[in-house]
Order: C-alpha cells, then sequence, then structure tokens
C-alpha cells in the first residue's frame, strides 16, 4: 500500500505509507500525529471565530476564506474545511503534497469548498488576503510573518516548533529571527510565546493592524497562536503599548515588566541588590480572551473529536491562568528552601486567602502565577 488512512474528528486523509508506520519528518509528504490536540483546539477555535464573523458582520459561512498555507497532506485546512463549512485553500510549495491534498479533499468530498494551491506562501500572502491565515512551516514562522500579517484580514493562527530559538536556548538564532533577547531560565516556555506574540505585533504593526490573542498556548515542542486582527493604527497603537521589557533577578528571582518603549537604566535588583538581566521586546499583555476560551471549551465538547479531554483541559487551564507576565516554578522555592514540594492547591489556596493573585498555569505541573512577592511565597510554602 502507498498510502495509510487516518482519522482526525471528522476528516479522513490519506498519508504516505512508510514501512507500515505514519511518515517521518523525511517523507515525501509530512504528517505529524502529534499534532492532532493542536489541531482539535483549531477546529474548534475556528469555529467559535467563524460564529463570531457571521453574527457581528452577518457574514455567509461558505464566504469566509481560510488559508492554510503550508498543508502539506491538508490535514489542518481540510479539518477546518469540514468541520466547520468554511472555504479554506490549502497551500505547499511541494508538488507531491498538493497532488496528496487534491485526493484528500475529493475523499472528503469537498471540492466545492475547498482547493489546492502550489505555491510559496510568501507569494501567495502577499498577493490575497484571507479571513483566517495559519502559518504552519516546519520550525520557525519568522520568515512568513510579515506576509501573514500583510494577509489576515480578520484571525491570524500561527504555530512555532523553534522552541530552542524562541526561549532562549539557541539565544543568537532566537535573536536572529525575532529580534528580541529573550532569557532561558525557569519560565522559558512563557517567554518563547511572549517573543513571538511581540514578533507577530510588530509585524502587524507595520500594516496598521493590532491584535488580540484570543487564545495561546506553549508545549515542550511547540507553540501556538490565535491573534484576532484590529483595523487601524489606533489599534496599531494599543497593541504596541503591551510591547516591552522584562528585568529578571537570577538572584532572587524578581521581576519587573515595563512596557511601552522605555528602557531599564537600574540594572540592581531593587529587591537583593545584584545584577539583573534584560529580556525583550516581549508581549505583556493578555494571552488569551476569556469569553473566547469558555466558547471554545463548549465547542470541544460538541465535536467528535479524539483529544477532547486533553484539549478542553489545556484551554481550561489558558483561561483560568492569571494575567501576569511570567509564572514561577513551585519546585525551584522549594530546593532552595529545602523541603519537600507541597500539593499545588492548597499551596496557592494560602496565597489567594492573604489577598494575592494565584493560579496554576497550562507551562507545566509546577508552574504557578502569582502577585506576591517572593518572601511571601516563600512564607505560604514553609506554613
Ligand atoms: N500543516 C501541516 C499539518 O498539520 O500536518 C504540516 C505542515 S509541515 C510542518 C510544513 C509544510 O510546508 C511542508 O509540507 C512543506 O513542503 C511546506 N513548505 C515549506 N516551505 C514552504 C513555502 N515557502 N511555501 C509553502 N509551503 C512550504
Amino acid at each position: 500500500e502507498r498510502f495509510l488512512q487516518v482519522l482526525e474528528g471528522q476528516t479522513d486523509i490519506l498519508v504516505p505509507n512508510e514501512n507500515n508506520s505514519i511518515p517521518t519528518a523525511s517523507a515525501s509528504v509530512f504528517y505529524n500525529p502529534e499534532m492532532e490536540m493542536n489541531r482539535d483546539i483549531n477546529v474548534a477555535a475556528t469555529s467559535v471565530f467563524v460564529q463570531k464573523l457571521i453574527e457581528r458582520k452577518g457574514f455567509e459561512r461558505e464566504n469566509i476564506r481560510y488559508l492554510d498555507a503550508f498543508s502539506a497532506s491538508g490535514i489542518r485546512g481540510l479539518r477546518v474545511s469540514k468541520e466547520t463549512g468554511i472555504s479554506v485553500v490549502l497551500n505547499d510549495i511541494k508538488p507531491e503534497a498538493v497532488e496528496l491534498i487534491r485526493q484528500n479533499i475529493s475523499r472528503n468530498d469537498l471540492d466545492r469548498t475547498a482547493a489546492a494551491i502550489c505555491e510559496n506562501a510568501n507569494i501567495l500572502l502577499h498577493r490575497e488576503k484571507f479571513a483566517i491565515v495559519d502559518i504552519d512551516p516546519f520550525g520557525t514562522p519568522s520568515p512568513f510573518l510579515d506576509a501573514a500579517a500583510a494577509s489576515a484580514t480578520f484571525l491570524l493562527g500561527v504555530t512555532a516548533t523553534d522552541t530552542a530559538p524562541l526561549c532562549g536556548a539557541h539565544l543568537k538564532s532566537g535573536v536572529r529571527k525575532y529580534s528580541s533577547v529573550p532569557l532561558n531560565n525557569e519560565f522559558h516556555s512563557e517567554m518563547g510565546l511572549r517573543v513571538l506574540l511581540g514578533s507577530i505585533a510588530r509585524e502587524t504593526a507595520k500594516y496598521d493592524k493590532g491584535i488580540r490573542p484570543l487564545l495561546s498556548h506553549a508545549t515542550r515542542h511547540y507553540v501556538r497562536v490565535y491573534a484576532e486582527i484590529l483595523h487601524g493604527a489606533k489599534n496599531a497603537d494599543k497593541t504596541v503599548e503591551h510591547i516591552g521589557f522584562l528585568a529578571w533577578c537570577p538572584a532572587c528571582g524578581s521581576r519587573e515588566t515595563k512596557t511601552g518603549l522605555s528602557v531599564f537604566l537600574d540594572e540592581k535588583c531593587p529587591n537583593c541588590f545584584k545584577n539583573r538581566k534584560i529580556a525583550g521586546p516581549v508581549w505583556l499583555g493578555p494571552l488569551r480572551e476569556t469569553e473566547f476560551c469558555d466558547a471554545v471549551v463548549a465547542e470541544l465538547d460538541r465535536l467528535p473529536l479524539n483529544k477532547k479531554e486533553a484539549a478542553k483541559k489545556l484551554v481550561v487551564t489558558c483561561k483560568n491562568e492569571a494575567d501576569l507576565a511570567f509564572f514561577y516554578d513551585q519546585h525551584l522555592f522549594c530546593e532552595e528552601l529545602k523541603i519537600s514540594a507541597p500539593p499545588i492547591d492548597p499551596f496557592l489556596e494560602k496565597l489567594r486567602a492573604a489577598g494575592f493573585i494565584a493560579t496554576r498555569t497550562h507551562f507545566s505541573g509546577t508552574s504557578f502565577k502569582t502577585d506576591a512577592p517572593a518572601d511571601v511565597i516563600k512564607k505560604k510554602l514553609l506554613e
């Protein structure tokens, strides 16, 4: 058999058969089963956003155009077309991929609403506008962000799998790609998400567009962002106000963020007087919109999905995560205090009872966000 059949959501596609298993990165056409939950969330998030466009702008469902700019087998865009009913353009630079996409379109009876194109995504994105633009390239999206920002009229979805450059593990590469200095410390995953959002905000601002992150999530393997596009120079200016810098003290862990174009002149930590490290520019605004997350969870519940429970848990955690930039790691404090880590929920409850904001985060099981200072955090851990 040349192909294997894969079923995700309500969409059934063919992918190349590589010795009876699913294709690896070097296959003629790429398919990664590990991204299924990301695609499940994408279907639900797109469905919610489309409903919003229909209600607020009076659009007809089939007239809303979605571009899956890096389609490979077509799985992302085909799922959107089949499971939300909007029109989708599926593009890939590889002719073999486009041939397979065409087969997968027919296989799903989507010939009326889905079309395949074989082009360099940057050329297509600069030529045509799409209501929703989804970019999911190999590794970094940075060479495509300018064109994606120019093309997207209502929603821009970006996946980045270059977590090492984004998070500061490959520092120079990250600086080259995102024009930002990241910090590779305990909250490096959130750093990556905020570096990417900052970069998207700057790219869209050039076109007098602002962004509102509706949902953003990070794992060890990738970062995914759904940014609503807001039109006009005023919105772009407001967006830019969310970009700023972080000063972090490696000695005591204290943090200070400043938005706008201000820089930190004082490099000393005001808490322990050691030298601080500066990161930025990064996005310091909200990572999600709570009503949007609620609607996505309801949609995930309604749809037949293989990764439903994991997807719901992730979006609920994103929704409940405090609107504060940069999480703490409970284990790091416990190591310093030489104690074993107590259960995280009762510990966060103690912080809340003392009048502070304190929530878990989606970044890891041991992470939390709070506005309590480090000495209070330590005191509550020791109580
Ligand atoms: N979205 C797919 C999915 O969910 O399975 C995976 C896409 S894969 C990570 C990236 C795809 O982008 C590859 O199929 C590759 O051929 C294609 N590609 C690479 N450079 C491109 C470019 N400049 N324009 C369009 N497609 C490109």
